[in-house]
């Protein structure tokens, strides 16, 4: 068993994670098999059967690989007219849903094992339940989303989150305007990156981010993904103001027939209205977070995001 600890910590296989703790005599600290801080001399190490374990042998936590975080999370790939993802939940909260061909997607699924546990396909009961309610949005029979939510990240990247939960169906802000309602106007590139950075796209509507002028800005699912999304909440939602975008590439699957997968392209690109345009709309933006219980720290002062 030893050897086999020892073969998976310096292969860093994340397969093992959860499954035992590597502990380093000469630092005091104790990691995941996955770790990818640089290994220390096998003499050194010594195999432990869990954080609790090692916590009261002496040791202190990873920075990097976060050894004591141990919800396991079940992934699985699902199909969706703009593209497969991937899902993932704990027993208690949905993780995960990202585009799974998105070039950022091993970063989060390593996001996800460091800060919630290591990773497995397999079946779980908020799989089936994430599952059926995406397929309503991508259906335009779904505006919200009733799901227990974890998405810890740093205490920036979660008032982002946060925040994005506040932009209705079938409304845009910008980049700019984000940043202004985080009040971090002065870093519109960290809360960009915040943005691309969410592990839980459609769910937490960062797709609603657009440039300034009326582009569409990025998108980790892609330009057409984007496009796609906001033609079906403008469709469902109702035009509010129509300035219309000229479309560049990308055909998508018609979103009134996505159930059937044909192929056919969308009209055109309603650009709506924005919240963040209007102070007093901000303020009285419900905090949908709570509803479908993700609680959080910031504005609606409901508690607070993380890890449990
Ligand atoms: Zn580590």
């Amino acid at each position: 068993m030893t050897n086999e600890m020892e073969r998976a910590f310096y292969a860093s296989d994340s397969a093992w994670d959860g499954r035992f703790v590597a502990a380093v005599r000469t630092t005091g600290i104790f990691c995941r098999p996955s770790c990818r801080v640089r290994k220390p001399l096998p003499r050194n190490v010594s195999y432990l059967a869990d954080a609790i374990a090692a916590r009261a042998a002496g040791y202190r936590p990873c920075l990097r690989c976060h050894p004591e975080a141990s919800s396991e999370v079940a992934l699985r790939r699902i199909e969706t007219p703009v593209g497969a993802m991937t899902i993932g939940a704990t027993e208690s909260a949905v993780v995960l849903a990202d585009f799974t061909e998105r070039a950022m997607m091993p970063a989060q699924l390593a996001s996800v094992r460091r800060r919630i546990g290591p990773t497995t396909y397999r079946d779980a009961r908020l799989l089936d339940a994430a599952e059926s309610q995406l397929a309503d949005y991508f259906a335009g029979e779904r505006r919200t989303f009733d799901l227990p939510l974890e998405m810890p990240g740093s205490a920036f990247q979660e008032r982002v989150w946060h925040r994005l939960r506040a932009i209705p169906y079938g409304e845009t802000m910008t980049y700019r305007e984000l940043a202004a309602a985080v009040g971090a106007l002065a870093a519109s590139r960290a809360v960009g990156r915040a943005n691309g950075s969410n592990r839980l796209a459609i769910i937490v509507p960062c797709h609603r981010v657009v440039a300034a002028g009326g582009g569409l800005g990025g998108y980790g699912g892609g330009l057409a993904a984007k496009r796609w999304l906001l033609e079906l909440e403008s469709r469902v939602a109702g035009p509010r103001r129509v300035p219309e975008v000229p479309r560049r590439g990308g055909r998508m699957t018609d979103q009134r027939s996505w159930r059937q997968a044909t192929r056919t392209p969308t009209s055109s690109y309603f650009h709506t209205t924005s919240t963040a345009a209007n102070p007093a709309a901000v303020s009285q933006a419900r905090c949908s977070a709570v509803v479908s219980g993700w609680s959080c720290s910031t504005s609606c002062g409901s508690g607070s995001v993380g890890s449990a």
